[in-house]
């Protein structure tokens, strides 16, 4: 079965950032997948900007070797590769200077269409843009602007980060991504919950014993840890990704699903966090740094080697935290990400409570409580755990088995990347995956606490071995709750 598609409105997408990684890896592939399941209309053009210069020819080979390199040999399409390749123009511009601006407003012209101007460039130069695209007529209502990660290292800046953007779009016009929204799982979360009688009337204190996030990866931070070292874990996965995921799992029913309505309930969550303060960072945190250890390549150097100084800057961080409302009330929201982990693996696990009663004997094994794990990476998927009768004469077994509800076997091939959905979305003026401005602040507003009781308390850095699931320290924040981390075996 193949999902229908519908061609969006025509557009420009300009990607200031054009020749950088970003783009190569990610923007520059989602639009040609688009363009190959047809989305793309006739008329849109993709027009890189930076920098360096290209001619329109040459930006042209830098996308195909882009193309060649990110997309897999099988879904290389020649046609659609000529077709894409047609599309795309360069300009060279310092975003920081005057000249170039109106060579951009020629080229778009005074078409009826939507311009989205994407910030594939460092978050100093979101300002500026910004101002810049105003002084030169380009942010009236057909004008859209994304923007992605880091959104400030602290309220703050956060806050001074949104009044540059804001001093010059709307908020209608402004796409904060975070493409951990934008994949199929975490739809499928809001479908199951709210397309469904079955789960919402579980979820809640009553029935949901605790919530397991985890971000895992395998990567270390290689040549790019001087850069690192300024975000870190907190920074970098749990203020957006982590926090994004909790907020869907806990809010309330929207009235419907329209991007306000979601977001609205999405920021009820945020101002419902317990706060963490020095009181009890010590029992709620922990932060820590990977050693030398193994990697997915062999052998690999500890943080501290890659980055050559000392530093207590967490490549890891594990977060009891606990959403103070009605529904949650005494439900741990488990949280926890790392760089250099066991397995590459995101997910969500909704552990219910146990049944109140075992009515079988000891022979047939104990119930283990059901869980419904929602797998994000690598592969995506949906499995509520359930017990059932091991199939068989010899009397009553229980057997704690998964079924799979993400079905991606009944839709055809393969499964599309996060950018693919949200940028177009931007296209529709969709914002529904997008991260509004109040919510970013609000999620900086819990976390700055955090780094403040760690130094307040000068909470130690654990220390953890590259190719594990992360410090002690970690298994002893849930396994005090006589729980345990779902580490990767389900
Ligand atoms: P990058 O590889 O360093 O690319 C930066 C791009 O910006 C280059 O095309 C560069 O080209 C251009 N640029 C820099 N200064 C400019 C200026 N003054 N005027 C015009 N163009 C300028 O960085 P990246 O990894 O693509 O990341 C870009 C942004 O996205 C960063 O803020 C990053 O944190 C964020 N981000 C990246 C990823 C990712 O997967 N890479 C994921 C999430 C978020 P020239 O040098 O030719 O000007």
């Amino acid at each position: 079965m193949t999902a229908q598609i519908i061609p969006v409105d025509p557009f420009d997408y300009i990607i200031f950032g054009g020749t950088g990684d970003l783009a190569k890896r990610k923007l520059l592939p989602a639009l040609y997948h688009r363009d190959h399941d047809g989305q793309l209309p006739d008329e849109a053009r993709l027009i890189g900007a930076s920098r360096s210069k290209h001619s329109d020819k040459a930006y042209r080979k830098f996308a195909e070797d882009a193309l060649r390199e990110f997309v897999p040999d099988d879904q290389i399409d020649e046609d659609t590769l000529k077709r894409f390749l047609a599309r795309l123009h360069y300009l060279s511009l310092d975003v920081t200077d005057d000249d170039g601006w109106d060579e951009l407003k020629k080229l778009l012209g005074d078409e009826d269409r939507i311009r989205a101007f994407y910030l594939a460039v460092g978050p100093n130069l979101f300002g500026p843009i910004s101002e810049a695209l105003e002084k030169h007529g380009l942010t009236d209502t057909r004008s859209r602007l994304v923007i992605e990660k880091p959104l400030g290292r602290d309220l703050e800046s956060a806050q001074a980060l949104n009044r540059e953007v804001g001093a010059h779009f709307d908020e209608e016009q402004v796409f904060r991504i975070d493409h951990y929204l934008g994949k199929e799982t975490v739809q499928n979360l809001l479908a199951l919950r709210f397309a469904n009688a079955l789960f919402e009337p579980l979820w809640n204190n009553a029935h949901i014993d605790h919530v397991q996030i985890t971000v895992a990866e395998t990567v270390g931070v290689g040549d790019r840890a001087e850069y690192y070292d300024k975000a870190g874990a907190m920074r970098d996965m749990v203020q957006n990704h982590l926090m994004q995921l909790l907020c869907l799992v806990a809010m309330e029913p929207p009235a419907n699903g329209d991007a306000d309505s979601i977001r609205d309930e999405k920021l009820k969550v945020l101002r419902s966090l317990a706060p963490i303060d020095a009181d009890n960072v010590g029992s709620s945190t922990v932060r820590a740094q990977y050693r030398a250890g193994a990697g997915p390549e062999g052998k690999v150097d500890g943080y501290l080697d890659e980055l050559g100084h000392e530093s207590d800057t967490a490549t890891f961080v594990a977060i009891k935290a606990e959403v103070e409302n009605w529904r949650w009330s005494g439900v741990p929201f488990y949280l926890r990400t790392g760089k250099r982990m066991a397995e590459r693996m995101s997910e969500i696990v909704i552990s219910f409570k146990p049944v109140p009663h075992a009515i079988f004997g000891k022979d047939a094994g104990t119930p283990i409580s059901n869980q419904l794990v929602l797998r994000l990476q690598p592969d995506e998927s949906v499995k509520q755990w359930i017990m059932i009768k091991d199939p068989g004469p010899g009397g009553m077994r229980l057997k704690h088995v998964p079924l799979d509800m993400s079905f991606a076997q009944t839709f055809d091939g393969r499964s599309p990347d996060a950018y693919e959905r949200l940028l177009l979305d931007v296209i529709r003026g969709n914002q529904t995956l997008f991260m509004r401005r109040d919510e970013v602040e609000a999620a900086w507003a819990w976390i700055d606490p955090i780094f403040d009781a760690w130094d307040e308390t000068n909470h130690p850095v654990a220390t953890y071995t590259a190719g594990t699931w992360g410090p002690s320290q970690s298994i002893a924040l849930i396994e005090r709750d006589s729980r345990t981390w779902n580490d990767g075996t389900r």
